[in-house]
């Protein structure tokens, strides 16, 4: 049996919402919208059964979904998700940024996950429909964006251990603010010793909810060592690099040469990751992707031999880190200043994604028309 979408694209039905959240409210939420705390008026569903494939393509008005506590995704965990942006340009149309790269990302994760796939074409398809449905919620201004979630769950009430034969995809959307409520500032990462996020053949490489449900405790670690977020090592060894809970992350050395972890099948292959590596590239920077030991970070930052680090995902872009702390030490400095070449990057992409730097690449995808 083969799960993939069928090649003909599905057709979207479109119930609109009759109690709208009012314009007052809506221009409130936006003014401070945080993140994740509120969701638009409308949302995608997508239903799949192993005999029908995908079938009712809907936009919805946004609301709960009723379950059956048998759920199969209740009891093991068989989900996976994306997470992109939507832009508001200064001329008020609205992008998005390299989405086909997350809908061939959410095909692979369902692969892992043994949910079905869902087509490229439906995937756009859906953010488009949701995005003209609410493109008022969409915040204009800089570093601020509509936040999309897409998501495939295991929807078949049974309980026993083997994919579900019945499943569903839903996009949602939340405005988002400013990653950096002050301005982008260094962060510190706590280096977990004890606890690793995946391992060799496990799901590291897909986006699942569960790599983020075996991250909490570890995060919490961090916290309560005043780091923002944990970079976790390789379960093999528990010597090399292996990603930050939600991000990638990469180091410049003293001569000039971008280093990342390399897609080894553990790390999520982020997309910001890849934009990076394309925009270093473009500016004359050699990247190199090779497998790099904690100690080799840690000294680096200390000798001086590394000079700035950093880390990739679509909430935060690029995420300065001035300091590594560990039971162990630490290293580096919390106050030390965001690097050249981190800031050069990360106004070259975030430029990118505004619309004012010119999009060489042929990243950004028009949502509203
Ligand atoms: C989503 C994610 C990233 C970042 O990917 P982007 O496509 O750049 O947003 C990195 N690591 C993990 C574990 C992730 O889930």
């Amino acid at each position: 049996m083969t799960i993939t979408a069928a090649a003909a694209p599905i057709a979207f039905q479109r119930r609109l919402t009759e109690t709208p959240i009012s314009v007052e409210t809506r221009e409130h939420i936006l003014a401070d919208p945080s993140f994740g705390r509120y969701f638009t008026d409308h949302m995608i569903a997508i239903d799949w059964t192993a005999d029908r494939g995908w079938h009712d393509a809907r936009l919805q008005p946004y609301g709960p979904l009723t379950m059956d506590p048998a759920s199969a995704v209740l009891h093991y965990g068989q989900e996976v998700f994306e997470g992109l942006k939507a832009f508001r340009h200064a001329d008020g149309s609205i992008w998005t940024f390299r989405p086909e790269q997350n809908a061939a990302r959410l095909q692979g994760s369902a692969r892992r996950l043994a949910l079905p796939e869902l087509s490229t074409t439906d995937f756009l398809e859906s953010l488009r429909v949701l995005v003209s449905a609410d493109a008022a919620w969409v915040p204009s201004g800089a570093e601020r964006s509509l936040y999309l979630r897409p998501f495939i769950i295991a929807n078949e009430t049974f309980i026993g251990v083997r994919p579900a034969r019945v499943a569903a995809y839903y996009a949602i959307a939340s405005p988002a603010g400013p990653y950096f409520e002050e301005g982008v500032k260094p962060v510190s990462i706590w280096v977990s010793t004890e606890f690793s996020r995946a391992g060799r053949g496990g799901t590291g490489a897909a986006k699942s909810g569960g790599n983020y449900a075996s991250s909490l405790l570890p995060q919490n670690e961090a916290q309560s060592n005043g780091c923002a977020q944990v970079l976790f090592a390789d379960a093999e060894t528990g010597t090399r690099i292996d990603e930050v809970g939600s991000m990638n992350i990469f180091f410049l050395t003293r001569e000039n040469v971008l280093v990342t972890p390399p897609a080894s099948g553990s790390i999520l292959e982020g997309i910001t990751r890849d934009s990076v590596i394309q925009i270093a590239r473009d500016r004359g920077l050699r990247v190199d992707e090779r497998d790099v030991l904690i100690a080799e970070l840690c000294d680096g930052m200390t000798s001086g031999e590394i000079t700035e680090v950093f880390a990739t995902g679509t909430a935060g872009v690029i995420t300065p880190i001035a300091q590594l702390k560990s039971r162990e030490g630490a290293w580096g400095s919390a106050d030390a200043a965001v690097g050249d070449v981190t800031r050069e990057l990360r106004d070259e992409l975030t430029g990118i994604q505004r619309g004012h730097r010119a999009d060489r690449h042929g990243w950004m995808w028009r949502l509203d028309e």
